[in-house]
């Protein structure tokens, strides 16, 4: 009992450093490229782009990963990620204009975003895509009438507990409703052979996955029973960056999903859409302290980016760590960006207290949803993405 404690802490400890040391590899491939600092920056690694792409394979060998465009579109990432074998998934036209520039193979881009204007439908009918997903009986009439010989997946609803980013409520057929979607499937002699789910973003419970595609096998039944035979499993994105000890790596969520997948027929093609996972701990978004304040006995530093310019998901909460050049005893203050918005306000985080305007910070695994969501509010431009080796 008690040599099982000690593996268990020494196992935790093992991770907490190996967190460590990979946040300070993410700033020593940062610093390389940076001479004089100027502006923010997102600097991503191309050999951790292809680290992260061959991971999920070897993870999960019958997933075929779609890369779910929106966590970074940029181009050159895109071609890296084409090179690499993955496909992709897009959510609009622009993600679809992103797709034919890139040459992708657009039998295997899939439309997954549940709630489509008819003008994209239409567009990417005309690009030959074939899979668009659905969870309500009016998208299917949508789809209907633009591309009746469309290959349609359903999007069901699964428990999202333990994500941090939730994404049920705006998206997800729940089991009440399946029937008016299958019925206007049906109705319009459309081919409904597929199922998808997503566990939310940052999703740390693997039991998300397994109940989902527990939940999948169930639907499939439904569909056989309604003539069709199903052909796609669809496991959606969710696959979290490491940010403490706990988190489950690639490889444990692997296992887990691997045997709940062997159930599941050999003619049913299984796909999966990580975001997050592939691209966010291959980037580093470097920023610098512009000002410094005390306001009600609170300390706050200012920074030349903030919740418009890349930092959006820290005013969330979401649990990344800083790293300042300076060393210092450690310090807990409220982090805000540059604009006059009090919506810009990143929470409370650990820097020196000796931290002074010009010094430079590095903020890791910001490769996701980082520049991808930002604008350039009140004039203060979105950081620039490079890709380094
Ligand atoms: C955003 C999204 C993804 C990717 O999610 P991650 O949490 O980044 O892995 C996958 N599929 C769909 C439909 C999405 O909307």
């Amino acid at each position: 009992m008690d040599l099982a404690f000690k593996e268990t802490d020494s196992e935790v400890e093992r991770r907490r450093m190996s967190l460590e040391l990979d946040a300070r590899e993410q700033m020593a491939f940062t610093t390389s490229y940076l001479k004089d600092y100027s502006e923010p920056l997102l600097v991503v690694s191309e050999s951790r782009l292809r680290n992260n792409a061959r991971r999920f394979k070897a993870a999960m060998p019958r997933v075929r990963p779609h890369f779910a465009v929106k966590a970074n579109p940029h181009p050159e990432l895109l071609r890296i990620f084409k090179e690499e074998g993955l496909c992709f998934e897009i959510a609009s036209i622009a993600e679809l204009d992103a797709m034919i520039e890139l040459g992708a193979d657009l039998d295997t881009v899939f439309y997954s975003n549940p709630i489509k204007s008819p003008a994209s439908v239409k567009r990417a009918a005309a690009a030959g895509i074939k899979w668009y997903v659905v969870d309500t009986p009016e998208e299917v009439e949508k789809i209907a009438r633009i591309k009746p010989d469309a290959k349609l997946y359903l999007r069901i609803e699964v428990s999202n507990e333990g994500s941090v980013f939730p994404l049920t409520r705006k998206f997800g057929a729940k089991p009440s409703g399946i029937p008016a979607v299958i019925d206007a499937a049906k109705s319009n002699g459309m081919a409904l052979t597929g199922v998808t789910f997503h566990v939310g973003s940052q999703c740390n419970n693997i039991a998300n996955w397994t109940k989902g595609i527990n939940a999948v096998k169930d639907v499939f039944t439904q569909l056989e029973h309604n003539g069709w035979t199903p052909e796609l499993l669809n496991i959606g994105g969710g696959y979290p960056l490491l940010l403490s000890a706990d988190d489950p790596t690639i490889e444990e969520i692997g296992m887990s999903i691997n045997e709940e997948l062997k159930s599941i027929p050999d003619s049913v093609q299984i796909m999966g859409e990580p975001g997050r996972f592939l691209v966010g701990s291959a980037g580093c978004l470097v920023t610098q302290v512009i000002g410094l304040a005390t306001r009600d006995e609170q300390r706050w530093v200012y920074l030349d980016t903030g919740f418009y310019g890349g930092l959006m998901e820290m005013a969330e909460s979401f649990p990344l760590k800083i790293i300042s050049e300076r060393t210092g005893e450690p310090h807990l203050w409220t982090l805000a960006g540059p604009t006059c918005d009090s919506i810009d306000v990143l929470g409370e985080h650990s820097l020196p207290s000796n931290t002074e305007v010009e010094d430079i910070l590095y903020i890791p695994n910001l490769g996701a949803y980082s520049t991808s969501c930002a604008c350039d509010f009140n004039g203060f431009p979105v950081p620039e993405m490079v890709v380094v080796a």
